[in-house]
């Protein structure tokens, strides 16, 4: 088998770079090592930023996306019993983003591409890239019982945290940077209406809990446990009674309970491989980075990764200069990092370590508090939240 780009990974990043590149009259082969079943119902990400939802318009897949999604103009912040609400559009000149889930998105997006795009292989496990550095980089995968291998001119990683991609970028060219929290999400899905029609993100003093949603009849809320929680030791009673606690007003706001329907403990980790491009094979998404979920940036990341690999390839193909190629790994890692920094802000900011002082819940409460009441560090939050432009500079002041 032959192709230009060989993608590896049917998630958000692979299906989309599909897309952008069939767009771009460039051809690829997707492989994905799960069936379609499972990447359409993997509950992930909710929060799309403007330039995602853009991008994803452009690429064909906003007709449901415009019909279905929930635009939201702010996220309220939660603290000693208070409220305080985030303008985004107020703050940003216009910008907001857009509540659609991630399994919506790929399934979008694998109709598109199986109506009228290249090869979509499911249950195709990539087993490893070789001669990354060569002229003719290949990817040797498992399909149907047996092996097989996909000659490329690029291959493209988009195969996430557990992928096998960035194994072919040797050791000794690589830095990696990370974190683990010593605390993890545990996440619900309910069928029951919102409580509150924008995101709620509270800060407690029994640790951080988020109001999010699906559509306007399915919640998805959050709590943070200790690392390593058994989702099944929750009883459904504790569960909305720790959620109580943790949204608790002084005005009398009211949490509606419902019937939970799926139960699940992520871990917190932030991860970054540096580089993200060994000669032709070049890293997307999870595959190169990973942020703690509290930002909303990890899809976001991954769909700006993409477009700067479909923009420099299309460069390339237009003009033969490799110079925009050449350039993705540093353009992407600018705003990777920017990212990584909101998403690190954001977690110390809301969570309670478990060795926390008395005096980082001070400062907790100090930070906030100045967020509520300087139109600078609201705004600051404001710009991060709704997105970095994707294949800029990232000076921002025009
Ligand atoms: C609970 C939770 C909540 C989140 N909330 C948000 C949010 O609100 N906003 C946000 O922006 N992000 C959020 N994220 C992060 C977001 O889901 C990820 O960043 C996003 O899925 C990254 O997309 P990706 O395509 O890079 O990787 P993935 O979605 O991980 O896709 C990788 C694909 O590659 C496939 N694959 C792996 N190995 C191989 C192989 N060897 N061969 C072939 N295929 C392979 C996998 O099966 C998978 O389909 C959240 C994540 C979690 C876990």
């Amino acid at each position: 088998m032959r192709t230009t780009v060989g993608i590896i990974g049917a998630g958000p990043a692979g299906l989309l770079l599909a897309r952008l590149l069939h767009d771009a009259g460039i051809d690829s082969v997707v492989l994905e090592g799960r069936d379609r079943e499972y990447v359409e119902h993997r509950q992930r990400a909710g929060i799309l930023e403007q330039g995602t939802v853009d991008v994803l318009r452009a690429a064909g897949a906003g007709e449901r996306l415009d019909r279905e999604g929930l635009r939201h103009d702010g996220i309220e912040l939660r603290f000693d019993r208070k409220r305080h609400r985030v303008d985004f559009p107020a703050l940003t000149g216009g910008r907001s983003v857009t509540v659609y889930a991630q399994t919506e998105v790929c399934k979008d997006l694998i109709a598109l591409q199986l109506a009228d795009g290249g090869p979509l292989l499911f249950e195709a496990e990539a087993l490893e890239v070789e001669g990354a550095d060569t002229d003719h980089p290949r990817v040797r995968f498992r399909h149907a019982g047996r092996e097989d291998v996909l000659d490329c001119d690029y291959v493209v990683g988009c195969d996430g945290f557990w992928g096998v991609a960035r194994n072919a970028i040797p050791a000794e060219l690589t830095r990696v940077f990370e974190r683990s929290y010593p605390y993890a999400w545990l996440g619900i899905l309910a069928d029951v209406a919102p409580s509150h029609d924008e995101l709620v993100y509270a800060r407690h003093e029994r640790g951080f809990a988020l109001l999010s949603m699906r559509s306007p009849s399915v919640s998805r809320l959050y709590l943070q446990v200790e690392e390593g929680a058994d989702a099944e030791k929750w009883s459904d009673d504790d569960i909305w009674g720790e959620l109580e606690r943790r949204f608790e007003t002084e005005d009398g706001w009211r949490l509606e309970r419902g019937p939970i329907t799926q139960k699940s403990v992520t871990p917190m980790r932030s991860y970054v491989h540096e580089p993200m491009r060994y000669g032709r094979l070049f890293l997307a998404g999870d595959a190169a980075h990973i942020v703690p979920p509290t930002g909303a940036k990890g899809l976001n990341l991954a769909v700006g990764d993409v477009v700067t690999f479909a923009r420099a390839l299309t460069y390339k193909k237009e003009t033969g200069s490799e110079e925009r190629l050449d350039a993705y790994s540093a353009t992407c890692l600018r705003r990777v990092w920017q990212a990584e920094r909101f998403s690190y802000d954001m977690t110390s900011l809301l969570h309670r370590a478990p060795d926390a002082t008395p005096f980082e819940g001070r400062l907790q409460l100090a930070r906030l508090e100045r967020i509520a009441t300087s139109r600078a560090a609201e705004t600051d939050l404001a710009e991060a939240y709704t997105g970095f432009p994707f294949d800029e500079q990232g000076d921002e002041r025009g």
